[in-house]
Formats: C-alpha cells, sequence, structure tokens
C-alpha cells in the first residue's frame, strides 16, 4: 500500500468522511508545506498520549480529574449522567448547569452489542452512594436506546439508594432522535429546566 493509500484508508474512518473525501484531503495535504503535516502528526500523537477519560467523571481530561471536577464552585451534590463526553461541551455552552457529570461511555444498545457492563454504570451507583449527592439528573439522548439507558440506570440507582436521592429526567423538549450534542443551549437549558423525577 502507498502512503497516500494509508493515509486516505485511515482518515475514510472517521465520520462524515468518505474515500472521496479522504483522497481530496490527502492531496490537499500533499500540496502544503512538510511542517504543516508535521504538525497535523503531533497534534494526533498528543492527544493520543495526553487525554483520558477522568478518574471521577470520565470526561476528557488532561489531568487526573477533569476540569468540572476540579472546580471548586461546581455543585458535586448534583451529577447529570451523559452518553458521551461531547456532550458535557453542549450542555456547559448552555451555561445554566452547576453540578457536576459522569459519562456512560455510550448507551445500552442490544444490537450492537452494548451492554450495561459496557457502560459506567457501576462506577455511577458507586458515586452516588459515596458523595452525599442529592440528585442524578439523566440527560441521555431522546432516542429509544437513550430512554432505555435512562430507566435501566434510574432502576440501578433506585435499587442500591432507595429513596436517598432524586433520579431525574430531562424534559422531552429536545427533538426525538436528535443529539444532545447538536441541541442549541436554549433548548437544552429548556429541557433541564423542566426535568421531572422518575417513577
Ligand atoms: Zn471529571
Amino acid at each position: 500500500m502507498s502512503a497516500i493509500d494509508d493515509l486516505a484508508t485511515e482518515l475514510s474512518k472517521l465520520p462524515g468522511i468518505g474515500r472521496k473525501t479522504a483522497l481530496r484531503l490527502t492531496y490537499h495535504l500533499l500540496k502544503q508545506r512538510p511542517e504543516q503535516s508535521r504538525r497535523l502528526a503531533d497534534a494526533l500523537t498528543t492527544l493520543a498520549e495526553r487525554v483520558r477519560p477522568c478518574v471521577r467523571c470520565f470526561n476528557l481530561s488532561e489531568e487526573e480529574l477533569c476540569g468540572v471536577c476540579r472546580d471548586p464552585r461546581r455543585d458535586p451534590t448534583v451529577i447529570c449522567v451523559v452518553e458521551e463526553a461531547s456532550d458535557i461541551g453542549a450542555i456547559e455552552r448552555a451555561g445554566e448547569f452547576r453540578g457536576v457529570y459522569h459519562v456512560l461511555g455510550g448507551r445500552l444498545s442490544p444490537l450492537d452489542g452494548v451492554g450495561p457492563e459496557d457502560l459506567t454504570i457501576t462506577a455511577l451507583v458507586d458515586r452516588a452512594g459515596q458523595e452525599g449527592v442529592r440528585e442524578v439528573i439523566l440527560a441521555t439522548n431522546p432516542s429509544l436506546e437513550g430512554e432505555a439507558t435512562a430507566l435501566f440506570v434510574q432502576r440501578g440507582l433506585a435499587s442500591a439508594m432507595g429513596a436517598q436521592i432524586a433520579v431525574t429526567r430531562i424534559a422531552r423538549g429536545l427533538p426525538v432522535g436528535g443529539d444532545l450534542e447538536y441541541a442549541d443551549g436554549v433548548t437544552i437549558a429548556q429541557a433541564l429546566a423542566a426535568r421531572r423525577e422518575m417513577a
């Protein structure tokens, strides 16, 4: 395989990049100065080496604890549960939430072979018990799988903690099947404000 094919193959594995776009990007890089390509390669290497999951909430971080967990102004007694670390950015942009997060690392998806043991649900239940948590807000995506995941997590928390904590679900103001990540700040703020306790 040639160097051109190698890079095009790797680029075409990225979301939204087909073979054609991958080749176009590869030829674009070839026309650039070599230093530019080297900077891109360095940035990718640094990303892979430095970014890792926060030991407490599984948000992405370059430190042991992420920026949110390290921030003393955040309220550690309210945990907002999201599917992916990228969802945190969307909620932070809305600027309303002052609690902390927990990243599940995906959602339950039997068809894709993703079960409860593949997500950080056990770590969440432990956290909810240890840190004097008052409320867990389930902000998984408003898809079928996201709803099923929220229900599963709610049951896990209820059986471990009973009525000691409130488990709430964000309101359905978000478009069904839509991704939290792409929702606008106002919609997210409204969905959070109108959250309801799960029975
Ligand atoms: Zn964290």
